[in-house]
C-alpha cells in the first residue's frame, strides 16, 4: 500500500512560512535560487531583531525588509527585543 507523505514544513515548531514581525507568509521559496530574498538582501542590522527562537528558522518577508531600509530608527523601534535603551 502506498502512502503519500508530505515533506513540506514537516518537523518545525516554528512555522518558517510567516514573517517573525509581521506574522504575513514571507513567499520565501527556500532552496530557490529564485526567491526575492536572493535579490534582495536582508540587513544584518534586521537579522538581529529575530526573536531568538525563530532565529534561522522563519525568514523575514519582504514587506518588512523594505520598511526597514526606508527607515531602520523607526523600525528597530517598534521591533527592538528588551528594553528601549536609548541613552543620549
Ligand atoms: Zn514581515
Amino acid at each position: 500500500m502506498q502512502s503519500v507523505r508530505d515533506h513540506i514544513g514537516a518537523m518545525h515548531a516554528v512555522n518558517d512560512k510567516l514573517c517573525p514581525f509581521c506574522g504575513k507568509p514571507n513567499g520565501c521559496q527556500a532552496g530557490d535560487p529564485n526567491c526575492w530574498c536572493n535579490f534582495e538582501p536582508v540587513p544584518k542590522e534586521l537579522r538581529e531583531l529575530v526573536p531568538a527562537d525563530k532565529v534561522m528558522k522563519a525568514c523575514i518577508c519582504r514587506a518588512c525588509v523594505l520598511e526597514y531600509k526606508a527607515d531602520p530608527e523607526a523600525y528597530v523601534g517598534r521591533h527592538s527585543r528588551g528594553g528601549a535603551d536609548k541613552g543620549g
